[in-house]
C-alpha cells in the first residue's frame, strides 16, 4: 500500500464524523417534510395536481431568480423538456462535455438529435472553452441559418454546458462563442442549485436550463426536476409538452400534439417545498464541508481539493479530490482503501464517449477528459459532515 492512499484514509478518519458509515451523499429532512407530507395525504392531494407544485415552481424561480420553473418528474425529463421548447430538431448535432452523468446525452438522444463531445479544462472537470473555441473554428461552416458541421455536413444547433460537481462554467466566455457561432446554451444545471456565476444564479444563462432533485442532489424531492426559463412562451410549451398537451377544452379531454406525462406530483413538490426553506443553511454547511476537505488536505503534495472557479459561487455539491497526474493504480488504492473504511468515496463517470450507445459519436480530442478520469475521486459531502 503506498503510502499516499493511508495517508488520505487518515486525514478522512480524522476530520470526518465518527459514525460508521459515511455515504457519498444522503438527504436530511429536517424541517417542515412530514408536515407538508402529511398535509398531502389528509387532503388526498398526492397526484399531478396540488397546491404544492404551484408554490415549489414558485419559491424555485424566486430562489435562482428566473422567471419561470416548470416542475418535472426528475432531471433528466427537465432536460428533453428544456431541448425540446429549444427547438432542437432530429439530425441536430448538440455540443455536450464527455465528462458528464449519462443523462445529459441521453436527453439529446431522445430528441433524435445527436451529442457531440468535447473536452474538460486540463485541470477542471468543467467544459474548456478555449479548446471549444479553436475546435469550431476548425470544424464549423458559418451559414445564415446557423452552424453546420463541415464533416458530418450537420447542423450544430446548440452546447449544454454542465456545471459540474456545481462549479459553474465561465457563462460569459461561452456566451461569446456561441453568439458567434449562432449556438444555442441549453444549461445541465442538475448540480448546481444553489451556484453562482459573477452574482447571477446558475440556469439563468441560456434559452432553458434544467435542475436535478434527485435523493442525491443538494435538495430532494424524493424524484423531480425542473425546467427553468424566462420566456413566457417558452415556458407555458414546457408546461404544455410536460402533462400531455392536454388542451384546455372543458368536459371533453383533447391533446393537441404528442406530450409527454412529466409533470411532477404534489407529493414529491411537498418535499421539494420543505427543501427550499432549508436551503441556506444547507449551502452553508456544504461550504463549511469543502473549507474542511481544503485545509486537511493542503499538507499532501500530488493531490488537492478542486475549488470553485474565479467569478464563481460553487454550492459545493460533491467535493472532489483531485490527483496532480493521471494514475489508475493510485486512485484505485485511494477508492479501496477508503471504501474498506466504509468511507464511501466514488470514481467520475466514464466518459460518455467511451459508453457503447455513444462511441461512434462526433467528438473533438477529449485528452483532458481521458486524465481526469483516472485523477478524480468524489469525497462524501453530505450537509452534516463539517459538525
Ligand atoms: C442528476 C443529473 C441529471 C439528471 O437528473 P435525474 O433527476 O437523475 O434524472 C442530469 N445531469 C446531471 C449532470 C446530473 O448530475
Amino acid at each position: 500500500m503506498t503510502s499516499i492512499a493511508s495517508n488520505i484514509v487518515t486525514i478522512l478518519l480524522d476530520n470526518l464524523p465518527g459514525q460508521k458509515t459515511i455515504p457519498l451523499h444522503e438527504p436530511f429532512f429536517n424541517g417542515n417534510e412530514k408536515n407538508y407530507l402529511n398535509d398531502c395525504i389528509d387532503t388526498r392531494m398526492v397526484s399531478s395536481i396540488g397546491a404544492y407544485v404551484d408554490r415549489f415552481e414558485h419559491d424555485l424561480a424566486q430562489f435562482t431568480g428566473v422567471r419561470y420553473a416548470i416542475a418535472s418528474v426528475n432531471g433528466t425529463s427537465a432536460l428533453h423538456l428544456a431541448l425540446l421548447i429549444a427547438d432542437i430538431m432530429p439530425g441536430d448535432e448538440v455540443l455536450v462535455p464527455s465528462l458528464t452523468f449519462a443523462a445529459s446525452a441521453n436527453a439529446i438522444s431522445y430528441c433524435n438529435a445527436t451529442p457531440h463531445f468535447i473536452d474538460s479544462c486540463p485541470d477542471h472537470p468543467n467544459m474548456d472553452i478555449d479548446k471549444l473555441n479553436t475546435y469550431l473554428g476548425e470544424i464549423c461552416q458559418k451559414k445564415p441559418d446557423g452552424c453546420i458541421n463541415k464533416i458530418s455536413g450537420n447542423k450544430i444547433s446548440a452546447v449544454m454546458p454542465v456545471h459540474v460537481f456545481g462549479h459553474p462554467v465561465d457563462m460569459e466566455s461561452l456566451g461569446e462563442v456561441c453568439e458567434n457561432y449562432n449556438i444555442k446554451i441549453i444549461e445541465d444545471a442538475a448540480e448546481s442549485i444553489g451556484s453562482y456565476y459573477k452574482g447571477k444564479h446558475t440556469g439563468n444563462f441560456g434559452i432553458a436550463s434544467a435542475m436535478s432533485f434527485n435523493g442525491n442532489k443538494t435538495i430532494t424531492t424524493g424524484g423531480g426536476g425542473a425546467v427553468l426559463c424566462n420566456d413566457t412562451q417558452l415556458a407555458r410549451k414546457a408546461k404544455h409538452l410536460s402533462t400531455t398537451a392536454r388542451a384546455d377544452t372543458g368536459l371533453h379531454p383533447f391533446h393537441d400534439q404528442t406530450g409527454y406525462n412529466y409533470r411532477m406530483p404534489n407529493i414529491n413538490a411537498a418535499l421539494g417545498c420543505a427543501q427550499l426553506e432549508q436551503l441556506s443553511d444547507i449551502l452553508e454547511e456544504k461550504r463549511q464541508t469543502a473549507n474542511m476537505y481544503r485545509s486537511a488536505f493542503q499538507s499532501i503534495n500530488g493531490v488537492s481539493i478542486l475549488w470553485e472557479p474565479d467569478h464563481a459561487k460553487s454550492n459545493f455539491w460533491l467535493n472532489t479530490l483531485i490527483l496532480e497526474h493521471a494514475d489508475p493504480d493510485l486512485q484505485k488504492q485511494i477508492l479501496d482503501l477508503t471504501n474498506s473504511h466504509n468511507i464511501f468515496t466514488r470514481a467520475v463517470w466514464t466518459p460518455l464517449h467511451q459508453l457503447p450507445m455513444f462511441v461512434n459519436n462526433p467528438k473533438m480530442d477529449l485528452s483532458a477528459v481521458e486524465q481526469l478520469k483516472h485523477r478524480i475521486i468524489n469525497l462524501p459531502s453530505s450537509r452534516n459532515l463539517a459538525g
